[in-house]
Parts: structure tokens; sequence; C-alpha cells
């Protein structure tokens, strides 16, 4: 018996094809055998949310999967996973990434970076203003930094049905991003993520220009908790 919905699966990679966007494949809480499924029709972009399980994960499946941490982030687990992690979508301070800065250089590696905004009217969902952030990339602390690349944005929209209001939401990271390129990366070609959209409105979102999408209960159903 399959793991996972294979129609939606394709449905979801024909969609960010078009635009040339990226899936990440929302695994958190789903079993290895569920990730080896997908794995084998290609898929190689996962995201957890939960560091103890990212390890846990990453140890016992294949090499070459590039690991998203794609929820909240402590400062003091971020060496569990400097090692390995391919992005971190959930950026919210100078400090955290100060910190991933340090433990990337343990392993002499670069860890590219997401700054997560907030983007959603529900006052649970964290990020920065684009005050906060234009204040951490000017910083010289940031700028002597080796060891982390910022790549893009990342945001969480509100969980509502009305489409208008999600759109309007991921406008504003549309617009957050192209005022970061502007004041902080014109020569810098690497700075062109925007991770946004979710099973519920990741079409909006590659509408909208997500280049990332974060896409899980739509692959491997529903989630009992997470
Ligand atoms: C769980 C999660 C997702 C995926 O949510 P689905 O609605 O299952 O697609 C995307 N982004 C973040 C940050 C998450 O925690």
């Amino acid at each position: 018996m399959s793991l996972i919905n294979t129609i939606n699966y394709n449905k979801v990679i024909a969609n960010t094809q078009k635009t040339n966007a990226n899936l990440v494949a929302v695994s958190k809480t789903k079993p290895n055998e569920a990730i080896e499924e997908l794995y084998d029709m290609g898929q190689r972009i996962f995201g957890e949310n939960r560091v103890q399980e990212l390890v846990g994960k990453a140890e016992s499946l294949p090499n070459d999967i590039q690991w998203h941490l794609i929820g909240s982030l402590q400062r003091n687990k971020v060496k569990y996973i400097a090692n390995f992690v391919s992005m971190i979508h959930s950026v919210d301070s100078l400090k955290l990434l100060e910190e991933i800065n340090k433990q990337a250089a343990k392993h002499n590696r670069v860890i590219d970076c997401l700054l997560q905004f907030h983007i959603a009217e529900e006052s649970t969902k964290f990020g920065l203003s684009l005050e906060e952030a234009t204040t951490i990339l000017a910083s010289d602390r940031y700028k002597d930094m080796k060891h982390v690349r910022v790549v893009g944005v990342m945001g969480m929209a509100t969980f509502t049905d009305n489409e208008a209001q999600v759109r309007h939401e991921f406008r504003q990271l549309i617009q957050i991003v192209s005022a970061l390129k502007n004041q902080f990366f014109t020569d810098n070609n690497s700075f062109k993520e925007v991770s946004m959209g979710m099973s519920g409105d990741y079409e909006i979102a590659l509408e909208e220009g997500s280049t990332l999408v974060r896409v899980g209960s739509l692959l491997f159903g529903a989630r009992n908790y997470g």
C-alpha cells in the first residue's frame, strides 16, 4: 500500500515546473518509508520542523537528500544540524544567524538561510518585520559572517479560506524580497528564494512568485499532530 498520494505529488510537481519553482516535501511526523517512496519517485528536497526528528531521519535516509529546516529553531540546537542541513527557512534574529555561522564554520560549510517574515494576521506566527531584517543585514556582525549565505525570504500566510487575503499577504512578502534585493543584494544572484505556499495555498503562492513551496499533507495525508 502506498503511503503517499501519487496523484497529488505529480500535480504539485507539474505546477512547480511551470514556474521553475521547487517543492520542499514536508515530511514532519511521517515515517521513513513514506519519505523513501517519494525519494524513489525522484523527490530530493524534504522539510522538517523539529531538530530531533530531522537528525534521526537524516541519519537513516539516503545521503543525497537535501534537508530543509522549516520550523522555528532554538539557538542551542543549531549544532545538531550544522553538519548536514541544506537550508534553514526560519531565521528570525541576528543571534540565530550568528550561531548558524559559528556552527557551520566548525564543519567548514556555508549554510543557506532564509529570513522569516511575519506576514500573517495571526500573532502566533512569528517572523521579522522589514525594519528588523534591514537592521540585521546592515550590521557589521552580519557582514563578517563567512559561513551563512542569506538566499531569500520565507513567510506563512494566515490560515483562512479568504483567497484575497492570502494573496495580499504573499504580495507583501514579494515586496519585502524586492526591497531587500535592491538595498542589499543587487550584485548577488543567489538572493532569489521566496519560500511561501503550503498544501492549502501553494497554487496562489506560485502565481504570486514563490520559488519554494512547502507542501506536506497534500502528499503524505493529514497529520495527527505537528
Ligand atoms: C507543516 C508545515 C508546512 C506544510 O503544511 P501542509 O499544510 O501540511 O502542507 C509548511 N510550512 C511549515 C513552516 C510547516 O510547519
